[in-house]
C-alpha cells in the first residue's frame, strides 16, 4: 500500500525520537512518526517512572552545555503540556576521591562554573539523613540535579507534536528503507512510506535497521529495583537527592519515592546479561534482587525492607559510553542517533532538536557533534 510523501519520517518514538518528532511539527514539517511498540511502552530504555538530570556530569565535560540547553527544553516542554515533568532534588555523585565519579563531576563543576558542594560522608549524611556512606567516599551536591517523569516526558513530545499536525503510528514497525534519487522509501509492517529524509531513533533496535552500526552498540538487561523504606521520610523528593555512586562492587543510581511507594535502585550493567534486544530475559528473580539489595543494606540501611517492584529495562551500549549521532555512511537521507548507554535520556529534549536541525539545514555547529561521530571508531560517514 502507498502512502503520502512526507518530509521526515521518525522510527522509533521513545525519548529522543518523540522530542525530534516535536522539534521538526514545530518546524512546520510534514512529519510521520512511526513505533514498533506502544506509546508510551515498557518494552524499550526509557520506562521506570523516573530518569535522573543532572548537570555536573562525570562522563565528561563536552556534555554540560548540552545539559543546559535540555533544561530549558524540558521547561518549555512543561509550559507547553502543563505538566511537572523535572522535579529538582539536588544530585550527589558520590565515591572514591581517586575513582572516576566524583574527581569527574568535581571537574565538570570547576570547567563550567556550575553551583556545587563537595560533602564528606559523614556532612553527607548529616545534610540527607537517607545516606550512609563508608568514611572514604566523598561527594558533589549539585542543586539542579532532579528527576524527569520519564514516560510522561515520551507522551507530552507525541501530544504536542500531534497538535503541531504530524501523523503518529504506533504498533507499526519499520522493516527497511531504500534510498532513491528523491529521498527515502520507508517500509513498515502495515505500508510503505516516502519520505525526503529518515531519523532513526530506534534504540536498542537500531543495529537491526542500520547494520553498519551493530559494531558499536551493544544491548543489555537492566534490572530496576524499588525497596519499601523503614523510614519514607528520609526518601521523599524534597528530603533525599537523587545520586550516582561508585563503589568497589560497581556503579549504583537511585532516585527518591516517587510514582511506586519505594526508593528506586539501579546498578550499570547490572549483571552483565547481553542479548539482542528481541531475546532479552523480561523475568525478574531473587538474584536480581539480591544484587541491588546488596547495595541498598551497606549504603542506604533505612530503605532495606520488601520489594515493591522491578523492571527489566535495555542499555544500549556504545564501545565507550558515549552517544553515536551522525548521518548513516551508506545512505544520505538517513539520520541517526543512539544516546543511550545508560544515562541518555536526560538529553532527549536537546537531542531531538540537534536532530531536527540536522533534517531541516539549522546550525549545529554549537554542539559537539564530533564527539559523538562513528569516526572515532575508525568509520567515514558521507
Ligand atoms: C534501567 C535504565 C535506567 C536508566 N536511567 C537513566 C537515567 O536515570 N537518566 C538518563 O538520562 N538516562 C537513563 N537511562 C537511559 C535512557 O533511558 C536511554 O538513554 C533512552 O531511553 C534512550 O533513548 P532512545 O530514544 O535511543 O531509545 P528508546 O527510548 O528506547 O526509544 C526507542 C523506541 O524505538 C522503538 N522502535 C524500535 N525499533 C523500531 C522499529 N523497527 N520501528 C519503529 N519503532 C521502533 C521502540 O519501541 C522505542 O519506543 C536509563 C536506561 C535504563 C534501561
Amino acid at each position: 500500500m502507498e502512502r503520502g510523501r512526507y518530509d521526515v519520517i521518525v522510527a522509533g518514538l521513545g525519548a529522543s525520537g518523540s522530542s525530534t518528532l516535536y522539534h521538526l511539527a514545530t518546524r512546520g514539517c510534514r512529519v510521520l512518526g512511526l513505533d514498533r511498540h506502544g506509546i508510551p511502552n515498557e518494552a524499550s530504555s526509557y520506562h521506570g517512572v523516573t530518569r535522573i538530570i543532572r548537570l555536573c556530569y562525570y562522563e565528561s565535560p563536552v556534555y554540560v552545555p548540552l545539559l543546559q540547553r535540555a533544561y530549558e527544553n524540558w521547561r518549555a516542554l512543561e509550559h507547553a503540556c502543563g505538566r511537572h515533568l523535572l522535579h529538582i532534588t539536588g544530585s550527589i555523585d558520590a565515591g572514591p576521591t581517586d575513582g572516576w565519579v566524583f574527581p569527574g563531576s568535581l571537574r565538570s563543576c570547576q570547567e563550567h562554573g556550575l553551583e556545587h558542594e563537595v560533602l564528606t560522608a559523614a556532612s553527607l549524611q548529616h545534610r540527607f539523613p537517607g545516606y550512609r556512606l563508608p568514611d572514604d567516599m566523598m561527594a558533589v551536591l549539585q542543586p539542579q540535579g532532579g528527576f524527569l517523569v520519564a514516560e510522561q516526558c515520551v507522551v507530552s513530545y507525541v501530544e504536542q507534536a500531534l497538535q503541531r499536525g504530524a501523523e503518529v503510528r504506533g504498533c507499526e514497525r519499520v522493516v527497511e528503507w531504500m534510498p532513491h534519487a528523491s529521498g527515502i522509501t520507508v517500509r513498515t509492517d502495515r505500508a510503505t512510506y516516502e519520505a525526503e529524509q529518515l531519523i532513526v531513533t530506534s534504540g536498542a533496535w537500531i543495529a537491526d535497521l542500520l547494520p553498519l552500526l551493530r559494531p558499536y552498540v551493544q544491548t543489555e538487561r537492566q534490572v530496576l529495583g524499588w525497596f519499601q523504606p523503614a523510614r519514607p521520610a528520609l526518601f521523599l523528593p524534597d528530603r533525599f537527592p537523587v545520586f550516582n555512586m561508585e563503589t568497589r562492587d560497581g556503579r549504583y543510581y537511585g532516585t527518591p519515592v516517587f510514582g511506586v511507594p519505594g526508593f528506586k535502585v539501579g546498578r550499570y550493567h547490572h549483571l552483565g546479561q547481553v542479548d539482542h534486544p528481541d531475546q532479552i530475559d523480561r523475568g525478574v528473580y531473587a538474584e536480581d534482587e539480591e544484587v541491588l539489595r546488596f547495595f541498598i543494606r551497606e549504603h542506604f540501611p533505612d530503605a532495606d525492607g520488601p520489594v515493591l517492584s522491578m523492571k527489566v529495562c535495555i542499555f544500549t551500549n556504545t564501545p565507550d559510553g558515549h552517544f553515536i549521532i551522525g548521518r548513516y555512511p551508506e545512505a544520505e537521507p538517513i539520520i541517526f542517533a543512539s544516546p543511550c548507554s545508560g544515562h541518555g535520556f536526560k538529553f532527549a529534549s536537546v537531542i531531538g532538536e540537534i536532530l531536527a536541525d540536522l533534517a531541516t539545514g539549522g546550525d549545529t555547529r554549537k554542539w559537539p557533534l564530533d564527539f559523538f561521530g562513528l569516526e572515532r571508531f575508525g568509520r567515514t560517514t558521507p
